[in-house]
């Protein structure tokens, strides 16, 4: 997880909300807005997931509710809210998939949480450590996410911290490299 500087609410929201002060994300008029949206978190987010920070492209994102929004349920006032989404991966096992409708306020730790990068450390072998309710509501001790996560370490190992820095932490890039927490432990942790 990395932290996640939100930006302003994006323009077309807040029209939507002043237009439709009613409606929720589940909405059938807010329906043509999620991709819409979607666009706006994966730039926002510079290619990552929110949770695991692996890629994420169009095709295998979804929009995120760090508070749920339960549909069917009760719906949270904050489905619309702007600082309460983020994208994540559609992994079923891991992220937002793994974690649905579950979500404890108090224990969670957010990736909107500036302090959220000092819950974790990361393991040659590809194991995160740290907030346990987090990393079992998420499952990123999945062995998929683990092996990813070595194969970054391993890469890493071949290199000095400069040049990792030039090559892999340049902040002009429009996208991180995939697992850039991992990167960024290696080289800051
Ligand atoms: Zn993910």
């Amino acid at each position: 997880m990395i932290y996640i500087e939100k930006s302003e609410e994006p323009e077309f929201l807040s029209e939507f909300k002043r237009k439709n002060p009613d409606k929720t994300y589940d909405s059938e008029e807010f329906a043509h807005y999620r991709g819409i949206l979607t666009d706006v978190l994966i730039k926002e987010q510079k290619g990552i997931c929110a949770y695991c920070c692996g890629r994420i492209k169009k095709e295998n994102v979804h929009n995120e509710h760090i508070e749920p929004r339960n549909p069917g349920k009760y719906v949270s006032k904050r489905s619309l809210d702007y600082s309460n989404l983020v994208a994540s991966c559609n992994t079923i096992r891991t992220c937002g998939r793994k974690k649905e409708n579950k979500y404890d306020s108090d224990k969670f730790v957010s990736p909107l949480e500036q302090e959220c990068e000092k819950k974790f450390i990361y393991y040659g072998n590809g194991t995160i450590v740290g907030d346990e309710y987090t990393i079992n509501l998420l499952n990123l001790n999945d062995y998929e996410l683990r092996e990813a996560r070595r194969a970054v370490y391993q890469q890493l190992q071949h290199l000095d911290k400069e040049t990792i820095k030039l090559v892999y932490m340049n902040e002009q890039d429009e996208e991180y490299q995939p697992y850039y927490n991992v990167i960024k432990w290696y080289v800051n942790g």
